[in-house]
């Protein structure tokens, strides 16, 4: 008697940067997989070429996930095999994957991982900071409202904070997480991981944030952000000058420019930048 073939769902890492971060076992199901749900055929087709898979490859992503994702399922419980993979890393973080993932669970289909690189972990578990527990953002939401929202509910959590981030956007994010968090806050600014130009920035927010406006952000970007530490934020207190004008004058010595520098000084005194602007104004009479 032969035994009915069972369909499964693999959800595959793919690698950050280096396409030598396969796992033997996820090349050799690819290969055997009756079908490969990409992200982008085109971009996933320069790995399997790289590691001599033919398996077909469909697409699925973001915009037709509601109509695929059904086709997908009906494939699987026929009895075919279905790996899905995102352009990196692993699906369904900050990428297409989860959806399937939960319609092959409704449908009584096993789903498992072939796991590998993930940009989050690889950056938390380099940079220095506490890796007992942590908490994963992936990309904060664009909109400022819901965006301060979160931040000011993070302000106070004691676990690492985790975000990814794109290269035109660093600046201005760090900015408000410096303005959220407080510039004293100890963060590693993780770029081009398993790259050539791969890169760990361990600096505070501050200090990051003043390195990344004198020097272009460029490839990709993990934030590392330490969580909230109430007698490291007292020591910061107490270690602040008090007055407006030395603060600026130590930010600039640090490498701040004078309207960032105002900006910090402002947040770190609870005071608004026009009498920060006015004090200088007056100190340099
Ligand atoms: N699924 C992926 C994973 O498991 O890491 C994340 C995909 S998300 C669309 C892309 C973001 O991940 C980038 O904007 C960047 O923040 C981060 N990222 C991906 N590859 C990276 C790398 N090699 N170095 C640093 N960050 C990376």
């Amino acid at each position: 008697m032969t035994e009915e073939k069972r369909g499964r769902l693999y959800l595959s890492a793919t690698p950050i940067g280096n396409l030598e971060d396969m796992t033997f076992r996820a090349v050799r199901i690819l290969g055997e997989a009756d079908l490969i749900a990409a992200e982008d055929t085109r971009h996933t087709r320069k790995l399997l070429s790289h590691y001599d898979i033919h398996t077909a490859a469909t697409s699925y992503h973001e915009h037709n996930k509601l109509t695929k994702g059904p086709e997908l399922v009906e494939k699987m419980q026929s009895g075919a095999v279905v790996v899905c993979v995102s352009d990196a890393g692993l699906p369904g973080i900050s990428d297409p994957g989860a959806h399937l993932a939960q319609l092959a669970i409704e449908a009584g289909i096993e789903v498992s991982p072939l796991p590998g690189a993930n940009a989050a972990l690889s950056a938390l578990i380099c940079s220095g900071l506490d890796t007992t527990a942590f908490t994963f953002y992936g990309f904060l939401p664009r909109t400022g409202k819901k965006r301060r929202e979160l931040l000011s509910r993070v302000k106070e959590s004691p676990e690492t904070l985790i975000f990814y981030e794109a290269p035109h956007h660093l600046r201005e994010t760090l900015g408000q997480l410096c303005e959220a968090l407080g510039e004293m806050r100890p963060a590693v600014a993780a770029r081009e991981l398993t790259k050539h130009y791969e890169e760990f920035n361990r600096r505070t927010l501050g200090e990051l944030l003043a390195y990344y406006q004198e020097n272009e952000p460029r490839g990709e970007f993990v934030l590392i952000v330490s969580g909230f530490d109430s007698s490291r934020e007292a020591s910061a207190e107490a270690a602040a000058p008090a007055d407006p004008v030395e603060l600026v004058a130590r930010l600039e010595s640090e490498g701040v420019p004078r309207k960032e520098a105002m900006r910090q000084a402002a947040q770190t005194l609870n005071m608004s930048r026009r009498d920060i602007y006015n004090l200088l104004l007056q100190a340099e009479k």
